[in-house]
């Protein structure tokens, strides 16, 4: 008789599951196969991530012509996967990346451009993700069933490409707008084609002393590791942190940048991850140019940078900036 119970328990649950499994499913979108003469959101947001991929499909005008063929067997090519131009689930799940609040990149670029175009979201499609994106994220995973964090994983992206197009309503003002203070720096974007470029501090000037391929990732930078084609043209570093190497060489002399920004794939190699501040725009390593200023001095260099405004070794309410010694170099990083 026990036994009788149990397994009518055991078969309700069962139901309960299955009827739990078919109701997720019933949400679940499949990735779309995008191939020449395509047209549309999907193709648009693909050739955005062709661009991140460093495989320029010649521009993003939402039409899947010939060049952006070429581009697709690029990245199919540099990934090992079937080279026949059709853009289906395996190489869009290999195009797209995991993004979340604080990054600034193409993926997070191509994600809004589809919240905003296909699903009808009012956000801005500028790369930042900050906690208007997230809170559009989170409606756009309540709508579809998937598990609302606020991330754009690969559930998120698959069903960005794959579910038909609808209005979502954007939620109130969840997350308040951060406050936008001088000391809160911006990120600024560079372009990996424009290596000589300098780079922009927080008063929109320019600082004579540091240019894109010092702080860039990848070929072009001989103090990147990182040697991979896919490497993004786009980067953005905080101006904050320009400010501090901008200050700090004043005092020191000249610098060499030996922990440049990481793209997701050369990140992902390091213990850190892609969350490292060195992938998110917001920290660099340095050491003596020339020889003559010991780690000590650039140390205390940082520490009496107007710029710095004092550190410490960690983030406090009144100070943006973190510096640690490390081996034979210095780690400066801004607060996200
Ligand atoms: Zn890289």
């Amino acid at each position: 008789m026990k036994s009788f119970k149990t397994k009518i328990v055991l078969s309700a649950t069962l139901a309960l599951l299955m009827s739990f499994v078919f109701t997720i499913n019933s949400f679940a979108a499949n990735w779309p196969v995008l191939r020449q003469g395509a047209r549309g959101h999907e193709v648009t947001a693909m050739q955005i991530l062709l661009n991140w991929r460093g495989h320029s499909p010649g521009g993003t005008d939402g039409i899947f012509g010939p060049r952006t063929d070429a581009a697709v067997r690029n990245f199919q090519r540099s990934r090992r996967l079937t080279v026949d131009g059709a853009a289906g689930p395996n190489t869009l799940s290999n195009l797209v990346g995991t993004v979340r609040q604080g990054d600034r990149n193409e993926a997070v670029r191509a994600a809004q451009f589809l919240l905003r175009n296909k699903f009808g979201m009012n956000i801005a499609v500028d790369g930042v993700f900050g906690p208007q994106t997230r809170d559009a994220t989170l409606a756009f995973q309540r709508a579809h069933g998937l598990s609302a964090d606020g991330v754009i994983g690969p559930n998120t992206w698959r069903t960005l490409f794959g579910a038909r197009a609808r209005s979502i309503p954007m939620p109130q003002a969840q997350t308040p707008q951060p406050q936008t203070t001088q000391r809160n720096g911006t990120m600024v974007r560079y372009d990996r084609n424009n290596p000589n470029q300098l780079l922009i501090r927080s008063n929109g000037q320019t600082t004579p002393y540091f240019r894109v391929r010092e702080v860039m990732c990848g070929p072009g930078n001989p103090n990147s590791s990182c040697n991979r084609s896919s490497c993004p043209r786009f980067f953005y570093i905080d101006s904050r942190l320009v400010d501090v190497l901008h200050a700090t060489r004043g005092r020191v002399g000249p610098l060499i940048v030996t922990g440049p920004l990481r793209c997701t794939a050369h990140a992902s190699t390091f213990s850190s991850g892609t969350g490292s501040f060195h992938a998110r725009g917001l920290a660099v390593d340095v050491r003596s140019g020339n020889g003559s200023a010991t780690l000590e001095r650039i140390y205390d260099a940082a520490i009496a940078s107007g710029a710095v405004g004092g550190a410490t070794r960690h983030f406090t309410p009144r100070n943006d900036t973190y510096i640690s010694r490390s081996g034979n170099f210095v780690h400066v990083a801004v607060r996200p």
